[in-house]
């Protein structure tokens, strides 16, 4: 799809950047679970950590389309740092979109400019997909509100400053930002994560932590209606892009190999199978990129069909890089079984896209019900 000028200047430095100082590492950082902090400030000093928040609170004030862009890219690249912007975004559009202005002023700069990192809380032991299901408590007590549960699978939660936490107020969810160095906040690192491994994911233990009333972001009520489920719009948006950078890798590391391996006396391209997976990559895509682009040209014009448009794109990004990334592997033979090949970081990553911000089976019941009532 042609870009305009200006979206390919946006591109050029986004694509640069993933190339130069995220790809050469990203086999580094999935083997060692973590980023290194000089990583993270490097794009923290690009701004991009601040792409949608607006200018008057310190952000780059960039659209949607954009905000794509730099996520295809980064998410082509590694899939960790993308899931950190995606959770530190979903952080800072609820705090712009939700929270008071004493809480805008109070931490949507420093959110732009990454000096601190937000980090998003819902999924519980016993609350995945099923996100109302909250056993986390927020009790009301004076000029607090005491918050007494654990989270799980807290993207970058290992090293986040401020944490979006959902709780149930009196039966009704509430979300509240969380400052890290409360009393009560245990931070207990997760390891071992198949996908997104250098996500620095954690469990969040929280002791009665006392916070300030001043911390809630929306009303008691709509913790789960308003905050977490336009907040999972941005995520989903964001996912659905890196899933067009995993299919643009997945194509570009099976074209090599494709390219460089013989066997029977040809280059493996050159066999008929082989070429069919690379067809199906190379048109799976095009299809996902242009679903994209929809859902965000949708919210730039204030549309509201942009929140269909996203579950779709994620969800058809989503499963064909899952399916890229196989045939990758496919396509790459032994070398592709090989922790530390991009082929299997690739396949690794794209089947956790498959289970966050809306698993593949709960979009296909969202879908077929809004296919059969439209
Ligand atoms: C790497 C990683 C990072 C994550 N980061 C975060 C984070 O930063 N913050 C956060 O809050 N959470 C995070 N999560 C958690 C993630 O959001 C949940 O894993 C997700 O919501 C699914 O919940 P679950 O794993 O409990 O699966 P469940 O909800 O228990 O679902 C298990 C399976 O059952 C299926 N299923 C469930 N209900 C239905 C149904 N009604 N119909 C058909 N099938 C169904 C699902 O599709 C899935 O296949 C992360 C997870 C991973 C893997």
């Amino acid at each position: 799809m042609p870009l305009s000028a200006i979206r390919e200047q946006q591109q050029t430095a986004f694509r640069e950047f993933a190339r130069e100082e995220v790809e050469p590492h990203a086999e580094a950082w999935d083997r060692d679970e973590t980023i290194p902090l000089r990583s993270i400030d490097a794009f923290a000093g690009k701004g991009w950590f601040g792409t949608l928040i607006p200018a008057e609170h310190g952000g780059l004030g960039q659209d949607a389309v954009a905000f794509g862009l730099l996520n295809e890219e980064i998410g082509g690249a590694c899939s960790s740092l993308r899931s950190v912007l995606t959770v530190h975004s979903m952080v800072s559009y609820a705090v712009c979109r939700w929270g008071s202005d004493t809480l805008r002023r109070q931490w949507l700069p420093r959110l732009a400019t990454g000096e601190v990192i937000g980090a998003f809380c819902l999924s519980e032991e016993t609350s995945g997909n099923d996100a109302g299901a909250l056993a986390t408590t927020a009790v009301h007590d004076g000029e607090t509100f005491r918050l007494t549960g654990t989270k799980k699978w807290i993207t970058y939660g290992q090293r986040s400053d401020v944490y979006l936490v959902f709780a149930a107020c009196d039966g009704k969810p509430a979300a509240f930002l969380v400052e890290r160095n409360l009393p009560g906040v245990e931070v207990v690192p997760v390891r071992g994560m198949s996908g997104t491994r250098a996500s620095m994911v954690a469990e969040l233990h929280l002791h009665d932590v006392a916070v300030p009333a001043s911390s809630l972001v929306g009303r008691v009520g709509f913790g789960i209606a308003a905050v977490a489920t336009s907040a999972l719009d941005i995520g989903r948006y964001s996912v659905a892009w890196g899933c067009v950078g995993i299919l643009a890798a997945a194509l570009r590391t099976s074209l090599q190999h494709a390219h460089d391996r013989t066997s029977f006396g040809v280059r493996i391209g050159e066999h008929q199978l082989v070429q069919r997976m690379v067809a199906d990559m190379a048109t799976a895509h095009s299809a996902a990129r242009l679903l994209c682009v929809e859902a965000g040209e949708l919210k730039d014009a204030g549309d509201p069909r942009t929140v269909h448009a996203t579950w779709t794109a994620k969800y058809f990004a989503s499963c064909q890089a899952f399916r890229a990334a196989a045939d990758a592997v496919q396509i790459l033979g032994a070398r592709g079984c090989l922790e530390g090949h991009t082929a299997n970081r690739l396949l690794r990553d794209s089947k956790v896209m498959e289970i966050i911000e809306g698993s593949t089976q709960l979009q296909q019941i969202y879908l077929a019900q809004a296919a059969s009532t439209s």
